[in-house]
């Protein structure tokens, strides 16, 4: 496995070792990686002949300076992870690697970004797309994995891929979320829960399975919102930010399921200091 810190360095080897002719798969992380981004990884390596995995915290997508600080940073075990996964290509820049000067692009998201994650942090998508867009054209693969995990992430990807990458030519590949043997949805972020936290977590998954089951049953939005509310009003260790049913197409909360129209459940929650979101497809 090789590992490069210049974009430079790393779009050599990739023309070198026939980027041109060889198809090119990549997985862009924040790095402490888990079995979510291990299972994106090795999809990538198994569809690919080239797969490249970027490990970078992006600082422009953090709209609160604390996680960015706190956020967990574990190169030394990652390297390891990727390299038993049957990674070709490790991409770990600096920032001044990305950001030779600040990135002022801003970018429409057609209002996908206008509920939920978008309302909560704002400018967080933005930054996503800056880092996304330079690590799309520093790259140029053809086939990026994203997790359904990051349900909204994943629907702004595709938008911009196709509206402002579309010369890229990339193939946009939708992952499963991989869970905890309790249901909890890996993130990153799961370390840094404490143990009584760590328990309570537990119930935001329970809470979507819930929801799915009870839509999967004919019960209406506003009944299942009300029982995920009351729900978590139970849940003393966690704090709702959000829980919403959003129509998939356009990410807006429905009030009703509409017909021949897909659906998903999405939160957000803080179990402590730790801010956990999770999605279900109903
Ligand atoms: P991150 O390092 O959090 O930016 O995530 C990198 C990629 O891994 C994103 O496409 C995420 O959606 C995906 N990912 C994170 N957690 C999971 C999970 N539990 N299951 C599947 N994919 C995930």
């Amino acid at each position: 496995m090789k590992l490069f810190t210049a974009k430079s360095h790393l779009r050599n080897y990739l023309a070198d070792t026939g980027g041109l002719s060889q198809s090119i798969g990549f997985v862009p992380t924040m790095g402490a990686l888990h079995q979510g981004h291990i299972s994106l990884t090795k999809q990538c390596v198994s569809e690919n002949e080239v797969s490249v995995v970027s490990i970078f915290v992006n600082p422009t997508q953090f709209n609160n300076p604390n996680d960015l600080t706190k956020y967990p940073r574990t190169l030394q075990q990652d390297l390891e992870l990727l390299e038993a996964s049957g990674c070709h290509v490790v991409f770990a820049p600096e920032n001044s690697e990305i950001y030779p000067e600040p990135d002022s692009r801003v970018f429409d998201f057609n209002g996908l970004d206008t509920a939920m994650e978008g309302a909560f942090r704002p400018g967080h998508f933005n930054g996503v797309a800056q880092v996304v867009s330079k690590l799309f054209e520093i790259v140029q693969p053809d086939k990026a994995y994203f997790g359904q995990k990051d349900f909204q992430q994943l629907s702004i990807i595709k938008y911009i891929n196709a509206n402002y990458l579309k010369h890229l030519n990339i193939d946009i590949i939708a992952c499963p979320t991989i869970r905890e043997s309790d249901g909890l949805a890996m993130s990153s972020r799961n370390v840094r829960l404490s143990p009584q936290h760590r328990v309570a977590s537990v119930a935001i998954s329970q809470i979507l399975f819930e929801t799915q089951r009870l839509a999967l049953h004919g019960s209406p939005v506003e009944q299942i919102l009300q029982y995920a509310a009351n729900a978590f009003e139970e849940q003393k260790l966690l704090k709702l930010e959000y829980f919403e049913i959003v129509d998939n197409k356009t990410l807006r909360p429905v009030s009703d399921f509409l017909l021949n129209t897909s659906h998903t459940a999405c939160v957000a929650a803080y179990a402590g200091d730790v801010r956990l979101i999770d999605n279900i497809s109903l």
